[in-house]
């Protein structure tokens, strides 16, 4: 098997690192580099997405039309990869770039991608995602939160949660019901809805390590122009498909980057301390490094499935169950080998966890002073919900790759 990139990607790459060297904080590559909380959310806020644009390196892998490089594959795999080692976040928005603009190029209107994508490219609006409710999570079509048309406006009014970024945005892509009298999947639209006017509320839900960013939002009477619906009333549930796809299908190959990095911290945490003499640990580590090879594996399967357009089913959910579980496993032994020190929260004002890698892009304060290794342990405990949980993951690899019938 030959895992090699093409020479072009691997050029690109370089290029990439050169640039991350250049223009990351003098001595984030260095060994025990820190910097306050306050200082590094500033600088990823406020200057980093200029930086970022004017590096080209927003939506790179966008068709050159809409403001992007029309990367091909590979290079945004190299590119993705480059920013994963060096801990950096490639994203200024992720829900904006990850998945509300390519929804937008797939099945926008060209007004709405003359007025979005820009934005989205120069990193001037933040996006959630306005698509779980009170009683609709995984069964996703049961969602009841009400869009009423009204001349040339689309009225909501109804509750969504675990809002992911809410009090940071600008816009929400939400999901309603616009014809509560046809099939349930057949009466949902897909609404571009600003978030700063009367009738939208955004409740905090803190999480256990004291971070904000997960939300309740209210809307009532919220108003929406009926030009921001996103392919046609009524025909949202498509539009939402393509969106969930774009979520599920993007971390194959980075993911791994994370987990070697976090391994390689715990493998020296266990030295230091003393924990790699005690057999029992060495089993966990070489458990943890055996796993995380196979993921890396995994993810060359993946991406070789994507190039030679094979659509092997299941590898995304495969992927998905394997890297969450994992996750919650590895963290739970990070903690442990702190022994009780692990439980006292320990964190400084230098703490944040850089959080390049999956949903949490935007460096977040704490309320509580837990270290990173804690805020990951915490943030694991969600990682097999968002995205599909992983019961869910596991009923699709069981009907779509192994051809089971259908759960009850
Ligand atoms: C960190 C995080 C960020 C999130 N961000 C957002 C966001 O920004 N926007 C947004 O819209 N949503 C967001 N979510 C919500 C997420 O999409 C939902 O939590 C998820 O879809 C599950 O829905 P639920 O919580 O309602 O659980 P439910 O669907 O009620 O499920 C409860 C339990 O039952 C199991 N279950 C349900 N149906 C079946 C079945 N048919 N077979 C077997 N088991 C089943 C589930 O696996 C789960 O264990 C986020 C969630 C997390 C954890």
């Amino acid at each position: 098997m030959d895992v090699s990139y093409p020479e072009h990607a691997v050029a690109f790459g370089a290029e990439v690192h050169a640039w991350l060297v250049a223009n990351l904080p003098a001595g984030w590559f260095g060994d025990g580099f820190t910097m306050p909380a306050a200082a590094r959310k500033r600088f990823f806020e406020e200057e980093w997405p200029k930086r970022m644009y004017d590096g080209g390196w927003i939506c790179a892998s966008w068709p050159t039309e809409y403001g992007g490089r029309g990367l091909d594959l590979m290079e945004s795999v190299a590119l993705a990869e480059e920013f994963a080692r060096a801990n950096a976040p490639l994203r200024v928005s992720s829900l904006g770039e990850l998945l509300v603009g390519p929804t937008i190029l797939r099945w926008g209107t060209e007004d709405q991608k003359q007025e979005f994508l820009p934005q989205i490219l120069k990193g001037e609006i933040i996006w959630c995602q306005g698509f779980s409710e009170p009683a609709s999570g995984s069964d996703l079509a049961s969602l009841a939160c009400e869009g009423v048309i009204e001349g040339d406006e689309i009225v909501v009014t109804g509750e969504k949660i675990w809002t992911s970024e809410a009090e940071d945005s600008d816009y929400i892509f939400i999901l309603v019901r616009t014809s509560p009298d046809k099939p349930r999947h057949a009466g949902i639209s897909f609404l571009l809805m600003p978030m700063r006017q009367p009738g939208v509320e955004v409740i905090a839900k803190p999480q256990p390590d004291g971070s904000r960013g997960f939300n309740k939002v209210v809307f009532t009477g919220a108003r929406c122009p009926l030009v921001n619906v996103v392919g046609e009333i009524d025909n949202g549930w498509r539009v939402a498909m393509t969106t969930l796809g774009f979520e599920r299908g993007t971390s194959a190959t980075t993911g791994y980057h994370r987990f070697r990095t976090e391994r390689e911290e715990m493998f020296e945490s266990a030295r230091r301390n003393g924990a790699a003499k005690d057999p029992r640990v060495r089993q966990r580590l070489a458990q943890s490094w055996i796993v995380t090879e196979i993921m890396r594996v995994h993810g060359y399967r993946s991406l070789t499935n994507v190039l030679l357009d094979r659509n092997e089913p299941g590898l995304e959910m495969t992927h998905k169950v394997f890297w969450s579980d994992y996750s919650q496993w590895s963290t739970k032994l990070a903690i442990d080998l702190l022994g009780m020190n692990g439980q006292i929260l320990t964190g400084a004002d230098t703490d944040v966890r850089p959080g390049s890698v999956g949903l949490g892009t935007r460096p977040q304060m704490f309320e509580y002073p837990a270290s990173p290794l804690q805020q990951s342990f915490f943030f694991a405990r969600g990682e097999s919900i968002y995205g599909g949980t992983s019961e869910i993951q596991r009923n699709l690899i069981a009907e779509r790759a192994l051809g089971l019938p259908k759960g009850p």
